[in-house]
């Protein structure tokens, strides 16, 4: 897409601080972040989302977020890792190229705070009924 800076980086017009690359998929480091080693795993064929992403492209960068999940354990010595997703500007998503965080951590005090407040609110049963 002409106006996608994911798409300029995987081009070359934008540099990037490249990790991994082959046929189909593009990994390099986060501009900003939020621990040492932070990487986007990005598909070269634009697509907006999970929502837009087809089936082969998805399995794909899955399949090379596993392969860096476990070099940057490896040879950063981080203690774990947060994969993360964000799709729709709802969910955080800034950037419109399906792109996965591989966020790697050391210790709890990490810059990254992921806080799960349940909604009592929420009837399980209402949502489990449309979904299952
Ligand atoms: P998200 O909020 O999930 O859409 O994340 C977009 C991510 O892209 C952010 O973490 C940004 O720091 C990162 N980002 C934006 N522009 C660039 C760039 N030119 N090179 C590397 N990372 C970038
Ligand atoms: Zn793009």
């Amino acid at each position: 897409m002409n106006d996608c800076i994911f798409c300029k980086i995987i081009n070359g017009e934008i540099p990037s601080y490249k990790v991994y690359e082959d046929d189909d998929v593009f990994a390099f480091m986060d501009i900003s972040p939020v621990s040492a080693g932070h990487v986007l795993v990005i598909p070269k064929k634009h697509a907006q989302d999970i929502f837009e992403i087809d089936d082969e492209s998805h399995g794909k960068v899955q399949k090379v977020v596993k392969k860096l999940a476990h070099k940057i354990v490896d040879k950063l010595g981080a203690k774990g890792v947060n994969i993360i997703n964000n799709n729709k500007a709802e969910a955080g998503q800034t950037v419109f190229h399906y792109h996965v965080h591989i966020i790697p951590r050391y210790d709890e005090n990490d810059k990254l705070e992921l806080k799960f407040n349940p909604d009592s609110a929420v009837v399980i049963e209402e949502v489990f009924e449309k979904i299952k």
